[in-house]
């Protein structure tokens, strides 16, 4: 592999009748003509890709290269749209993919088949960062100096980490009111995001910044922005790693707006187009019931990719449903409390390239299994429970078997949002009736409640039932 040569990468329309290309220096967030989701594609120059995916393996041996130490650039052969001196980079991707044979008995499934790879280890503490370094380096390309994004949260911890370290733009990030976690929050301020919070959700936050970049010099960083998911192809690479470059049966991914899954479609669509595998492992995205727009197109309404022509009619009767009837997402699982997934079409093109299913899950099933997962190793926040739910569902209904070898995307860090997860375990009751009984959460069966006793050796013992020795 030689490094720095950058192969010929553009821009290209998503929608067969168009199929519009742009040059990788315009800023776009959708086709000029007809304004369908944008790709970035490629002129892939054969020379300069490794022959096997095994060849990324060498990086290893030059981690002082900060490029090479990044669990994103370390590929970035396979998203080759800026050279090597463009590129940004904070030392994200240092993921590990975690065999989990507990929770693999927990699901039924064998021993050995059951992997949480880990994206709450980034530098902001979500899978966000990987798809913002690949932003980042387009925002420089650019030149641009002022960056937006609207979020639930990870994004804008992302985006403005981003910014933060390293300097080369400011950022203003729109949030819902009262939706966000403290955790992600908290991120956003620390770091120095402009922050500014709308009276409404995250759909109405996305609309609002769509438009304000379109009007002013702000470069949009949210998953509308196609490079994005170049950096978050690179997840399914490290997935591919971390098992010896053997392709799983499944991946399992929360779906909220729909870029990663999106991304993860791609990646394997690539891989496949460029025979560094032979086979695409099938793609599971589970919806919180409460947000569960991508399930009722796919299993309710029967939309399909259909070449690139997904029907536009049941499409949009649908969302001028939603308008018509106000209607608003509604789970605890906040990174995919998102209604108007702004990256459906490509999602159903990941669907139908990894011959994919989707499951809706409620919200006792996400804050249970987040607090199992929990339990046996790495935490995630309640979004990354949604994947063990799923699999849990589809294993009862066979579509998974108990040899298949799968792997759940725990999307993002446990600590991003302590109150839920005080709200579980504490065992207080206000707590709980404000948190967790509203959104339908009535029992908490994997809690781990504070013992407390008095500062005295006897009530001590005897609350941990313990035995003198002597
Ligand atoms: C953003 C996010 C999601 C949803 O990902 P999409 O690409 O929007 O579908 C899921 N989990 C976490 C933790 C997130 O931050
Ligand atoms: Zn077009």
């Amino acid at each position: 592999m030689s490094s720095g040569v950058v192969q010929t990468a553009f821009q290209q329309c998503l929608n067969p009748e168009c199929r519009a290309t742009f040059d990788v220096g315009q800023v776009l967030t959708a086709c000029s003509r007809c304004n369908s989701l944008l790709d970035i594609c490629y002129d892939w120059n054969r020379s300069i890709l490794p022959r096997q995916l095994s060849d990324f393996q060498q990086r290893w041996s030059s981690r002082l290269n900060p490029l090479d130490y990044s669990g994103v650039w370390r590929f970035r052969e396979l998203l080759r749209f800026a050279a090597d001196e463009q590129l940004v980079t904070i030392g994200e991707g240092q993921t590990v993919l975690q065999q989990n044979d507990r929770l693999a008995a927990a699901c039924g499934l064998q021993s050995g088949r059951l992997f949480l790879q880990y994206e709450g280890q980034n530098p902001s503490g979500s899978f966000k960062d990987n798809g913002m370094t690949a932003a980042s380096t387009h925002a420089r390309l650019v030149g641009a100096k002022m960056t937006a994004c609207a979020s639930t949260g990870n994004t804008s911890a992302s985006l403005a980490i981003y910014a933060g370290v390293t300097g080369l733009f400011r950022c203003i990030v729109f949030v819902g009111s009262g939706k966000i976690a403290f955790g992600k929050l908290s991120q956003a301020l620390d770091y120095g995001a402009v922050t500014i919070q709308i009276r409404g959700d995250f759909d109405d936050a996305l609309a609002r910044v769509r438009q304000i970049c379109e009007r002013y010099p702000i470069y949009l960083c949210n998953s509308v922005n196609p490079f994005r998911m170049e950096g978050q192809k690179t997840i399914m690479f490290r997935v591919l790693e971390g098992l010896g470059w053997q392709v799983p049966d499944w991946i399992v991914v929360p779906g909220g707006n729909l870029g990663n899954c999106s991304a993860f479609g791609k990646a394997f669509l690539e891989l496949r187009q460029l025979g560094l595998i032979d086979r695409v492992p099938r793609l599971a995205v589970i919806n919180a019931a409460g947000a569960s727009t991508l399930d009722e197109f796919w299993n309710g309404l029967g939309l399909r990719w259909n070449d690139g022509r997904p029907s536009t009619a049941i499409m949009r009767d649908r969302f001028d449903q939603m308008d018509r009837h106000d209607e608003r997402a509604a789970t605890l699982a906040s990174a995919i409390e998102i209604n108007r997934p702004v990256n459906l079409v490509k999602a159903l093109r990941a669907l139908e390239v990894c011959d994919g299913v989707v499951r809706s899950v409620s919200d006792q099933e996400i804050v249970d299994c987040r607090a199992r997962i929990a339990a046996t190793g790495f935490g995630c926040e309640p979004a990354s429970g949604a994947t063990v739910a799923g699999v849990l569902r589809l294993r009862e209904e066979g579509v998974i078997a108990a040899g298949d070898r799968v792997v759940c995307i725990l999307t993002g860090h446990q600590l991003k949002d302590p109150d839920l997860t005080m709200a579980y375990h504490s065992g207080d009751h206000n707590l709980a009736a404000k948190k967790l009984h509203p959104a339908g959460v009535t029992a908490m069966p994997f809690a781990n409640p504070p013992i407390v006793v008095d500062n005295d050796e006897a009530a001590i013992v005897k609350a941990l039932g313990l035995q003198s020795s002597g």
